[in-house]
């Protein structure tokens, strides 16, 4: 029997911390949280999702002396050139409330028609054997849909009530768990990050 590889997850986020816990559960991962270590979130200073999910990934393993994963994630709305991006936690200022940021990006959408509310969520996941490792494993996944009109269901995290995912006429917040991680841009990333661990 192999012993459990033990790396430390750099996510404060509740909701994040749910999927990626499901996410691994069939893998031979012991999964420390960041919190739970006492460690600090890192500055997201990149502009990019790699970057910043890379930025985060180190952080953890130089402190927790761990190899590390992160993802940055967020939601690209084209009628908004992109917006939020890289920016989706922080979209309504520093510490946003989801509900904040949802309310934000239904004022800016007004009256766009549905053909202007298409969007995706982007994840880019990495994950590092030491805080330097000069090779870093890079694991990316997408999810098409479109912003609603109003928000609906409870489930999931962030804009997930306002999120009808390509195909679907109910929002991602109103999907069971367990649909929303076989389909989701994390779900996906980390079905491919997974190929690629050694
Ligand atoms: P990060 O922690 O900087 O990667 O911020 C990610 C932000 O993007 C979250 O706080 C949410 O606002 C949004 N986001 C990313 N993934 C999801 C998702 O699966 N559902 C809903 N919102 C998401």
């Amino acid at each position: 029997m192999t012993a459990a590889r033990r790396v430390v997850l750099a996510t404060g986020n509740a909701g994040k911390q749910r999927e990626f816990a499901a996410l691994l559960a069939p893998r031979d991962f012991e999964v420390v949280l960041q919190t739970t270590l006492g460690i600090e979130a890192a500055d997201e200073t990149g502009s990019t999702f790699e970057a910043n999910a890379l930025i985060k990934a180190r952080h953890a393993a130089r402190v927790a002396r761990l190899p590390a994963l992160a993802d940055d994630s967020g939601l690209e709305v084209d009628a908004l050139g992109g917006r939020p991006g890289v920016w989706s936690a922080r979209y309504a200022g520093p510490g946003a409330t989801d509900a904040a940021n949802n309310a934000l990006l239904l004022q800016e959408l007004g009256n766009v028609a549905p053909a202007g509310r298409r969007a995706r969520y982007r994840c880019v996941i990495a994950y590092v054997r030491h805080a330097d490792d000069p090779a870093p494993l890079i694991a990316t996944g997408d999810w098409e849909g479109s912003i609603a009109p109003q928000p609906a269901g409870e489930g999931g995290f962030g804009y997930d009530p306002l999120f009808i995912p390509e195909g679907l006429t109910i929002s991602a917040a109103q999907m069971p768990a367990a649909d929303k991680n076989a389909m989701s841009h994390r779900g996906k990333a980390m079905a491919e990050l997974l190929r690629l661990l050694p």
